[in-house]
Order: C-alpha cells, then sequence, then structure tokens
C-alpha cells in the first residue's frame, strides 16, 4: 500500500473527553472515527488491526471445533419475553417498533436467538453436541459509554453458544473453551489471567472472566505472586489475615472513649494495634420496594468490599446512610458494636473475626467501647466474606503474596445450564426417548474492543507498539525526500520487490516533509521502519525498531535479507 493512497488521518488532537492511551491514540492516529455518542467507525487501518484480531479468534474458534454463522441483530421481542429478558434486562436493552407497531431488540447479546435456531430442529442427543458461534455486532445503550473503544454502545463480539446434552458434556466444552480462551489471548501477545468471575476459587464454578492486565483499567485485579490465582476483586479471598503483635489481654469491661470517632482514635487511646479492634460500616441497602440501614463489622484495619456486602444483605445497592437514617436506626455513629444492637437492626460480622478474642468495638452507648470481647455465638447466616483483599495479604491457594492491578475484561465464558432451555421450552429426545431442555454454554470475546485493549498494553508516549500479529503493516518504507529522484527510486523498487515478496509493506510516498512522516510512524506504531535518506549516496539505509527506537545503519545490498530475516 502506498501511503499516498492511504487514508489514514492521523492528528495532534486528542478528543477532549480521551483520558486513556488507546482512546487518544486510536483517534490521533486515524484508526477509528466517532460519529456519535459509544459510536466509531472503522478506518482503514482500524479495520486492518481488527481483521487481524478477529482472523484469530476466529481461527481458533474453528480449531475448537464451532461452526461459524451470522445472526442478525435486530431480533423480535417475543423471543426475549420467552426466556423472560424483555423486562429483566433493563435499560441496556435498546427497544424499539416496527410499522406495524411490532416490538423488537437490537440484540446485545443472542442467546435467545441461538436457542430458536436449534429448537425443533436438534431433536436427538444424537445431533449433540453443538456449538455455533459468530463474530458481529451487538448494541448495549450503556449508561456511560466511555473509554473509546473499551466501552461503546455499538461494539463487535465473538459470541458462541454450546447445546448438550449432559451437564458433563456442557462442562467439557467449558474447559475446551477456557483452553481456546488461553491460545487466543496468548497469541494476541497479552498478559492475561483467568479469573473466577463467581467465588475467587480457581476452578469448579460456572463463570469465568479474562482479564488482561494493564496499567489503566476498569476492574481491580487481585494477582497471586506465586501461583496461578486470580480474582476480581469483588469477589477476592485471601489466607486469613494474622498479625505479630500480641493481643491485648482484659477482661471484659466497658470504657468511657471521648472523641474516639475513628479507628485509629481508638486503637490509639487503648495503645493497640488495630488489627485488635472491629470496625462498623452503616449502610443503606435498597432493595425492589424496600430500604433498610444495615450494619457491616470487619477488622479495624480491613476495608468493606462493596460487592461482597451488598451480596451478602441481597440488596440491589448499597448507599451512604445519612445522619437522621443511623439516628431513626437507634444507632450510635463512631460507637457501634456487634454486641447490644437494638433488636431489629440487621447485620453482618465479617468471617475472619468469628470465635476471635481480645477485640475492641463499639458499645452501642454514645463515647462508648468494649475492651476484652469474643465474637461467639452468633447465628451462622450473620457471617460471612466482606473483605476487600489488599495488596501484602496472603494467597489462599499457597500463602504467596497478593498484589493489586487494574484489569479489563476481554472474555467470559458461561455454563449456563438448562435456564435458556427450559423457559423457551427447547427439548431433544435423549437415549431413553424422553424429552429433555438442553444444557447450554455462552462464550463472549470482545473483539472491537481488543483493538484498545492491544494498545493499552504496548504504547510509549509517542504512540501505539503493534506486535506483528495485529500491526496493520510490519514496515513504513519512508522515503525521506520525495523530491530526490535516487531516493525515490531505490525506495520504489525494495517496496515492489517486499510487496512481491508477500510481505506487508506500507511505502510513505506522501509529498510531506521527513519530520511528519517519522512522528506519523512512531504514532501509528509499525513494527519497523526504513528510511530512505541522505545516507544513499553512500550506500546506506537507516532500520527503526519501533518498539525500541533503536537505528541501524545497513548498506543497501544487505538491506533485502535483513528485512526478510526480520519478517520472516
Ligand atoms: P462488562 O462487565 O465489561 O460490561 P459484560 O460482562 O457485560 O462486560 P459480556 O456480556 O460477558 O460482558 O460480553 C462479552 C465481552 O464483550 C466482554 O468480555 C467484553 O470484552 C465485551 N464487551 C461487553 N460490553 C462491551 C461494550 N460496551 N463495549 C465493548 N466491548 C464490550
Ligand atoms: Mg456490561
Amino acid at each position: 500500500m502506498r501511503f499516498s493512497k492511504f487514508y489514514a488521518p492521523t492528528t495532534k488532537e486528542a478528543p477532549k473527553d480521551a483520558t486513556l492511551p488507546s482512546h487518544k491514540f486510536l483517534i490521533r492516529a486515524g484508526f477509528v472515527n466517532q460519529y456519535g455518542s459509544g459510536l466509531y467507525n472503522f478506518l482503514p487501518m482500524g479495520k486492518m488491526v481488527f481483521d487481524n484480531i478477529k482472523n484469530i479468534v476466529k481461527e481458533e474458534m474453528d480449531r475448537a471445533g464451532a461452526n461459524e454463522i451470522q445472526m442478525g441483530v435486530v431480533t423480535p421481542a417475543e423471543l426475549w419475553k420467552q426466556s423472560g429478558r424483555y423486562s429483566a434486562f433493563g435499560k441496556e436493552l435498546l427497544r424499539l417498533h416496527d410499522r406495524k407497531n411490532n416490538d423488537f431488540v437490537l440484540g446485545p447479546t443472542h442467546e435467545e436467538v441461538a436457542v430458536d435456531i436449534v429448537r425443533g430442529k436438534v431433536t436427538s442427543y444424537k445431533q449433540l453436541p453443538l456449538h455455533l458461534y459468530q463474530i458481529t455486532t451487538k448494541f448495549r445503550d450503556e449508561g456511560r459509554p466511555r473509554y473509546g473503544l473499551l466501552r461503546c454502545r455499538e461494539f463487535t463480539m465473538k459470541d458462541g453458544y454450546s447445546f448438550h446434552d449432559s451437564e458433563e458434556c456442557m462442562k467439557k466444552e467449558f474447559d475446551n473453551m477456557d483452553a481456546t480462551y488461553r491460545r487466543i489471548f496468548t497469541r494476541l501477545g497479552l498478559d492475561f489471567r483467568a479469573v473466577d468471575a463467581d467465588s475467587g476459587a480457581i476452578g469448579g464454578s460456572g463463570s469465568k472472566e479474562f482479564m488482561v492486565l494493564t496499567d489503566n483499567g476498569e476492574d481491580d485485579i487481585v494477582v497471586c505472586k506465586s501461583c496461578e490465582y486470580a480474582a476480581n476483586i469483588e469477589a477476592a479471598t485471601r489466607a486469613k489475615k494474622s498479625t505479630e503483635v500480641e493481643a491485648p489481654q482484659a477482661d471484659m469491661a466497658k470504657f468511657h472513649t471521648p472523641n474516639c470517632g475513628t479507628i485509629a482514635d481508638v486503637a490509639e487511646f487503648f495503645k493497640v494495634d488495630e488489627f485488635y479492634t472491629v470496625k462498623a460500616v452503616i449502610k443503606k441497602a435498597i432493595y425492589e420496594d424496600s430500604e433498610e440501614v444495615v450494619l457491616f463489622f470487619v477488622r479495624g484495619n480491613d476495608n468493606l468490599q462493596e460487592t461482597k456486602a451488598q451480596n451478602a444483605c441481597g440488596a440491589l445497592e448499597l448507599v451512604d446512610a445519612n445522619e437522621d437514617e443511623v439516628k431513626n436506626a437507634g444507632l450510635v455513629a463512631g460507637s457501634c458494636g456487634p454486641f447490644g444492637l437494638p433488636e431489629d437492626i440487621n447485620f453482618f460480622i465479617d468471617s475472619e473475626l468469628r470465635d476471635e478474642k481480645n477485640l475492641i468495638c463499639g458499645a452501642n452507648e454514645h463515647e462508648y467501647h468494649n475492651i476484652g470481647m469474643s465474637v461467639l455465638n452468633f447465628n451462622d447466616s450473620r457471617y460471612k466474606d466482606l473483605v476487600e483483599v489488599s495488596a501484602g495479604d496472603k494467597c489462599s491457594c499457597c500463602g504467596g503474596e497478593l498484589g493489586v492491578t487494574k484489569g479489563i475484561e476481554v472474555g467470559h465464558i458461561f455454563q449456563l445450564g438448562q435456564k435458556y432451555a427450559k423457559a423457551m421450552d427447547a427439548t431433544f429426545l435423549d437415549q431413553n426417548g424422553k424429552a429433555k431442555p438442553f444444557y447450554m454454554g455462552c462464550y463472549g470475546v470482545g473483539v472491537s474492543r481488543l483493538v484498545a485493549v492491544m494498545i493499552e498494553a504496548s504504547h510509549d508516549e509517542k504512540g501505539c507498539i503493534w506486535n506483528r500479529q495485529t500491526t496493520p503493516f510490519d514496515l513504513d518504507i519512508i522515503i525521506s525526500n520525495i523530491k530526490n529522484e535516487d531516493e525515490l527510486k531505490f525506495g520504489e523498487s525494495i517496496y515492489q520487490s517486499l510487496k512481491e515478496g508477500g510481505y506487508n509493506v506500507l511505502l510513505d510516498d506522501r509529498k510531506d516533509r521527513f519530520g511528519p512522516k517519522i512522528k506519523d510512524f512512531e504514532l501509528i506504531g509499525f513494527p519497523y521502519a526504513l528510511i530512505v535518506g541522505k545516507g544513499l549516496k553512500d550506500g546506506q539505509v537507516e532500520l527503526v525498531e519501533r518498539k525500541t527506537l533503536e537505528k541501524t545503519s545497513v548498506h543497501v545490498d544487505e538491506i533485502e535479507s535483513k528485512i526478510k530475516e526480520l519478517l520472516a
């Protein structure tokens, strides 16, 4: 391809709302252009990267035995009514109707359509298992489209749906997809972890997320430095926290503790380690049609993990309780403890505090704390995992040190069981001739999101740094001065020869000066550039590696073999 005929509108300006490198560089390097909130067009170079990623995904899905299909984006609402998701899905589902007032949705995901494809057609266990997948457009009316291609409204997903005659068979395909996703993300050259989305334990659960570890990301990921353990912070567990500091020995007693509103004040007052104090976090839990003040108790030097807390009480949402709400619930802010609470107060205690002794906690009386307390005799259902794992905690699998990093979700695999097949009445005849709902799995990869993820994973302050698997072009031949006939001739000849050799090269034959051309090379981020410039009269050209920006002089007689060796 010749740059003079290529559409890659590079600019110095990044959009005002772009905070992440991938968002800035995708626009500045002319990979995509935004035409509405959460809506992007892929320009030639963006399309090339997108196709490279898509091809890797397709190759690995085909290799895993899945069948590629293509479903429509517009889906009759009737199918969504059958599964019950038409009303349950919420505002992300874009609902529309046609001229006859029939309801439709723009597909945010395609479980219903997949079930409808096999329903009544796949009728016998002999036709199972079956895996159908597609790489197509999805629409989700996201509340906050942002970060460029990372969270769009229209995006491309690889979504696969598998059908099975037993749970065992479904689990086998889940493992097959686990391995397939690992191959995909390894081929893309990404640093990723498979994270258990339900409980934080590796294996044995119904859903796994694939997270790419990056400096910027929407998720916090807990990663063990010694073993494979990784989990979303919302589900991460740790080995029980301990301390070398000795426990304060004291009989049960109540103390007047003036001006001790925080854990730090309390620890200072009693001259004890915060480890031996109990922290109370007061929240207001919002349910479908009610709300209540709920108390959560964790160790003084731990923090409450809000999603865990929300799961503990089953609320739709947790918000801060205001002063009046706290007072009306009969609570004394700053002095709350698990003992002697008003009878009707709902509360939960972190499991790590169970049976712990010698603790200091609020006495539920203004400016009073209890010492020498033991957390005994509470109902089992009061104990929940509530703590936020933090860097330096110990791994529950191997005892190694845990770290916390940012991550971006690029894939998600699910064991759906019979949920959709039952709801939509999709059955097959088993070996005994009995009708049985299918077992299903579903598996998603964020293909367009991956275009941005590749940049988040590999860039510097000047621009993108593509690897050979995803780059639009492997080599950028830059003719330094297009008016110099020798330079032009040499550039053309090496371009022709490499192109004929099947190499993926771009010839920068634009009438621009050298400065903007090399800047574009650095911004766009092809793996190599070959600069044909003044040195040519002495038989020398320069090869630049984008990753290191290192330049090497190469003799013109050796350049072709050198490049062929690099790009082999
Ligand atoms: P998220 O938690 O990021 O919203 P999700 O759980 O809704 O993701 P899935 O429904 O599992 O995502 O979709 C499969 C994949 O599609 C995700 O792993 C992600 O890579 C991608 N994806 C989801 N929503 C978007 C979006 N709004 N823009 C771009 N890609 C997306
Ligand atoms: Mg989502």
